[in-house]
């Protein structure tokens, strides 16, 4: 069924918002934080850990911390706790990204029961079942993510357990890799290209005869399938197949992007349908599918990605975050002096909704306008 993607006008007078038509909190992400708030609550006398941040917002990750939960990792695989300190006594659990086989065998080893606590978001797993699934036919396993995110990792090891796999970043090597294919590229070159992003083994001259693509799935939708399509008109050309053919080289994987990531894309390109004079995007600054939301924005109007109201430090100034540099930067007059200023607002999947609000509160309230809660809420009635 199509859906409505028109964004929700917040009319303040002064100050108009345009709130995406979905954005924030996914099952995913909700479903992993019940998971591990509950093990906090049936387990007082254990100490528990997440191998990892359990979704990449600040806020939550800080939350759980406090409630005694530990983190065994960093975002990029640093150790932070060692291994050799966990006991079978011990919860651990996975984080909603999921995790590699080899991490898994490794905590089952030590006694640890990793399935009870297994946050793993269905969407991701829908993935992994989707590698294994070509990987059985011969097809190799070509995964768009980034490198060191820990979903495309845990990706890779459940994909690179059943065939060759490989990973690409984005279309440049995509590019790189069908040099590989048609032949024009030296094998020898791929290993020192392609470091750290394929699998054990992986044969240049063998293993890229007949390829599928799967993706991170919070990766922007719209470069997943401009790879996917480049890499197929690869493979269409090099080996001179016809429409009834194709499925000898290239197997069909669509749809291996999650609903929130896709929905919460289709929201913003509602919302850029808008007279808007710029965007406000809340989120962890290392939140994949909160990056692609800016991305898409930036495109069009001036963007501040911003992880709470705090950044808004008065209706001239914002503190935000800047990804060339990775560093928050300082925007004056980022209202442009217009009356009334339209903003778009949306937020990421791991993003709680109360951050929204907070936001919305915080440019109410540097702008001065008279404005209950109540006075919202009767807009809607
Ligand atoms: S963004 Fe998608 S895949 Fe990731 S946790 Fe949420 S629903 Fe699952």
């Amino acid at each position: 069924m199509k859906k409505d993607f028109t964004p929700t006008l917040l009319d303040f007078g002064p100050l108009q918002i345009y709130l995406a038509r979905h954005f924030g909190f996914c099952y995913g992400v909700e479903n992993a934080i019940e998971i591990a708030f509950r093990t906090v609550e049936e387990n007082p006398d254990k100490r528990i850990f997440l191998l990892s941040e359990m979704i990449h917002n600040p806020q939550v990750n800080a939350d759980l911390q406090s409630h005694g939960i530990q983190f065994m990792q960093d975002n990029y695989g640093k150790q932070l706790i060692s291994f050799d300190t966990l006991t079978a006594d011990d919860i651990v659990i996975i984080p909603a990204f999921g995790t590699t086989i080899e991490l898994e065998e490794k905590l089952n080893k030590i006694g640890i029961q990793t399935e009870k606590y297994d946050t793993t978001c269905p969407f991701v797993e829908k993935v992994w079942n989707r590698s294994e699934q070509i990987a059985k036919k011969n097809y190799t396993v070509i995964i768009h993510g980034k490198p060191k995110h820990e979903e495309t990792r845990a990706t890779f090891s459940h994909a690179a357990f059943y065939a060759p796999a490989v990973i690409v970043k984005d279309m440049e090597q995509a590019i790189e890799l069908a040099k590989y294919i048609k032949g024009e590229k030296q094998p020898a070159q791929f290993y020192e290209e392609f470091k750290g992003q394929y699998s054990d083994d992986f044969s240049v001259t063998h293993d890229l005869q007949r390829i599928g693509v799967v993706n991170q799935t919070t990766m922007l939708a719209s470069d997943t399938q401009a790879i996917a399509d480049y890499l197929k008109q690869v493979m269409v050309e090099k080996y001179k197949l016809v429409t009834a053919t194709v499925e000898e080289r290239f197997a069909d994987t669509r749809d291996t992007l999650c609903y929130a990531t896709l929905e919460n894309q289709q929201a913003v390109s509602g919302m850029l349908q808008t007279d808007a004079d710029l965007a406000i995007i809340i989120g962890g600054y290392n939140s994949s599918n909160t990056s692609h939301l800016v991305e898409l924005c930036e495109e069009k109007l001036p963007t501040y990605f911003i992880s709470s109201e705090e950044k808004i430090l008065s209706a001239n100034e914002i503190l935000h975050y800047n990804f060339p540099t990775k560093e928050e930067i300082l925007t004056s007059d980022f209202l442009q002096g217009k009356k009334p200023v339209r903003i778009l607002i949306t937020s990421g999947a791991s993003c709680p909704d109360a951050l929204v609000e907070g936001v919305i509160n915080k440019l109410i309230d540097v702008l001065n306008l008279k404005i209950s809660t109540e006075q919202l809420i009767e807009q809607f009635h």
